[in-house]
C-alpha cells in the first residue's frame, strides 16, 4: 500500500499493462480493447481511481512499449463481475493448460483442477474505460520493459496501473532508436493546459445489465404488470431505492415494460399491498391502455421482501 500515490506537483502519467497475466480482464464486456483507442480497467486493481482526463497514458505489453497518448475522457460504469480463484489456495493465479488434464493449474500452489472446481466469486465493481484515440502515438518496441519500469516513480511496482515520471519518459523516447516524435501528445497536453482541465467522466449504469439478466432468468420475458412482453422492452425496476445504498439486491426488483416502469417510478401505477392488485392514478386513467390495468392481479408471485417494498411504494404514493 502507499505505492504509486499521485502527488499534486506532478501531471498524472500512467503506465498501463495492455496484455499479459496481470491485465485486469474484462469478463462481461462485449469489446476487446484496441490499445490505440481505449483502455479498460476496474476497481479490482490498485490505483484504479487515479487516472484522470488530461493525464498521459502509456501502454506496454510487459515486453515492450506500445504507445502513448492523452486521456480525452474516462467512462465510468458498474458491473457485476466474476472472479475466478484457485480451489486450494484461493489465489487468482489460474492458468488454462492447452493439452494436459485436468485443464486448470494454479501457478502459485501448483494445484491442478477441473473447470467445475474453479471457485467463482461475483462482485460489483466500478468499471473505467479511457478514450485516447486522438493523440495516440505508436511507439511499438521503442523502449524495453526494463527501461519502462525504471521510468516509473516506483520501479519495483508490480501493479497494472503505475505512475510514470513523464519528464524522464519524454527524454527516453526522444533518445530511442527510432527517434520517435511525441508531438501529438505534446499538442494535446498544451491544449488541456491552456483550456483547463476538461474532466469528462461519464457515468453509466452498467450494473443494470447484470441485474436485468438476473430478473430475466427469474421471470422470463414477462412484465409483472402487463404479462408477456418482448425481451427488448423489459427493464429492471428497483423496488428498493438503488440510490440509497448504491447496490442491486436479489429479490429487490421486478421486470417491467419500459413505459410501465416509468409510470411506476412516478407513482402513477402502484400495487395495493392488501390484495396485490394494480392501482392506476387518475392522471393516467384516461388512457385506455392503462385504465384496463385497474384492479388486475400481478402476473408474478411476490416474495415477502417484494411485498414489503410494494407496501412502502404504496404508502409513499397512495396514502
Ligand atoms: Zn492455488
Amino acid at each position: 500500500m502507499g505505492e504509486d500515490v499521485q502527488t499534486d506537483e506532478q501531471r498524472g502519467a500512467w503506465l498501463m499493462l495492455a496484455v499479459g497475466d496481470d491485465r485486469p480482464r474484462r469478463s462481461n464486456d462485449g469489446y476487446d480493447d484496441a490499445p490505440a483507442a481505449h483502455y479498460s480497467w476496474d476497481s479490482s486493481v490498485l490505483n484504479h481511481q487515479l487516472p484522470q482526463a488530461g493525464d498521459v497514458i502509456v501502454l506496454w505489453n510487459k515486453k515492450v512499449l506500445l504507445g502513448a497518448s492523452v486521456i480525452e475522457k474516462i467512462v465510468v460504469g458498474e458491473e457485476d463481475k466474476a472472479f475466478h480463484r484457485c480451489p486450494y489456495c484461493g489465489r487468482a493465479t489460474i492458468e488454462l493448460r492447452k493439452t494436459a488434464k485436468p485443464p486448470y493449474r494454479c501457478t502459485k500452489c501448483t494445484g491442478t483442477f477441473e473447470v467445475a472446481e474453479v471457485v467463482t466469486i461475483r462482485k460489483d465493481v466500478t468499471t473505467y474505460r479511457s478514450h485516447h484515440e486522438v493523440a495516440w502515438v505508436d511507439l511499438t518496441g521503442e523502449l524495453t520493459s526494463d527501461r519502462l519500469r525504471g521510468l516509473c516513480t516506483r520501479p519495483k511496482s508490480q501493479l497494472s496501473i503505475r505512475q510514470l515520471d513523464y519528464a524522464r519518459f519524454q527524454e527516453a523516447v526522444r533518445a530511442a532508436p527510432g527517434r520517435p516524435s511525441l508531438s501529438p501528445v505534446e499538442a494535446a497536453l498544451a491544449t488541456t493546459l491552456r483550456g483547463g482541465h476538461t474532466t469528462a467522466v461519464v457515468r453509466v449504469r452498467r450494473g443494470q445489465g447484470a441485474f436485468r439478466s438476473h430478473l430475466l432468468k427469474e421471470y422470463g420475458d414477462k412484465c409483472a404488470f402487463t404479462g408477456p412482453t418482448p425481451h427488448a422492452a423489459l427493464e429492471a425496476a428497483h423496488l428498493n431505492s438503488f440510490a440509497a445504498d448504491g447496490r442491486h439486491h436479489d429479490q429487490g426488483g421486478l421486470l417491467l415494460r419500459r413505459d410501465v416502469h416509468r409510470l411506476f417510478d412516478l407513482g402513477h401505477l402502484a400495487v395495493d399491498p392488501q390484495d396485490h392488485t394494480i392501482d392506476v392514478s387518475e392522471a393516467i386513467g384516461c388512457y385506455p391502455e392503462y385504465r384496463q390495468l385497474q384492479g388486475e392481479k400481478l402476473h408474478v408471485e411476490l416474495t415477502t421482501r417484494q411485498e414489503g417494498w410494494i407496501a412502502k411504494h404504496w404508502a409513499m404514493h397512495r396514502s
